[in-house]
């Protein structure tokens, strides 16, 4: 039984995670580059980038708000809360994420990298200076300096974060279990990861609605829903301890 097969893996202690937009719409987080979740029917390649920062910043702010404003009252699922169960049970090392939601981190979970940034910080693109992105429904500008604030996310256009991206490589290539849920693996670098830990010798297992290109390199592919699969290999790891 493949579930099973994660369970066991999982119990060895060394496991990483990567997760994608799946993880998060059972959370009725749309992924916002999907259908439902677009806005205006724009594609959301054109506004969340930096040249809309640059020269169509009303509707870039306007973009972002709308984004901040949906992740306001959106609470973690059941996934995100089983993962953060198994990392302070120690059978977890680390979640490696392309989601900005911080719905990992609200569920409590503490080893988090996160490879597109955060929507729930904005900053200051003058001083630097950080704050929660609920200041940016009130003013686009740095209640310190005057700057432009902009979202904490990365824009197209712009380079990932070097930290997350080291940490996320060093995780993969420790880990003896990697753990793919809910991201179609389409997008550089993050379908790198998955590569390197079963380059590294790690069992690879993929868990999404629909199939990945990696596919042929996962010991265990299940086309199911998430929190549900999660909740089930849950029941195992228990059974197991
Ligand atoms: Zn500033």
């Amino acid at each position: 039984m493949s579930l099973e097969r994660i369970a066991e893996c999982l119990t060895v202690g060394k496991t990483a995670v990567l997760t994608g937009a799946g993880m998060s719409t059972t959370s009725g987080l749309p992924d916002f580059r999907g259908k439902d979740g677009l806005w205006k029917n724009r594609d959301p390649r054109l506004l969340a980038s930096i040249s809309a920062m640059d020269n169509n910043r009303d509707e870039f702010v306007e973009f972002y708000r709308h984004r901040i404003r949906m992740l306001q009252g959106v609470e973690p699922n059941a996934g995100h809360r089983i993962l953060a169960g198994w990392e302070r049970a120690g059978l977890l090392k680390g979640i490696i994420t392309q989601n900005v939601d911080g719905l990992h981190q609200a569920a409590g979970s503490e080893k988090v990298h996160e490879l597109h940034g955060s929507l729930k910080v904005v900053r200051c693109s003058s001083c630097r200076a950080q704050y929660d992105s609920g200041v940016f429904l009130e003013r686009a500008d740095c209640p310190e300096c005057g700057g432009m604030l902009r979202p904490g996310v990365v824009l197209f256009g712009e380079m990932l974060p070097e930290g997350p991206m080291e940490a996320a490589g060093d995780l993969s290539e420790t880990a003896s279990c990697f753990l793919v849920l809910g991201s179609s693996l389409e997008v550089s670098p993050a379908n790198g990861y998955p590569m390197i830990a079963k380059r590294s010798g790690a069992r690879l297992f993929i868990i999404n609605m629909t199939p990945t290109p990696l596919d042929h390199l996962a010991d265990e592919v299940i086309h199911a829903d998430i929190v549900g699969a999660l909740g089930e290999i849950d029941l195992r790891v228990n059974s197991e301890q």
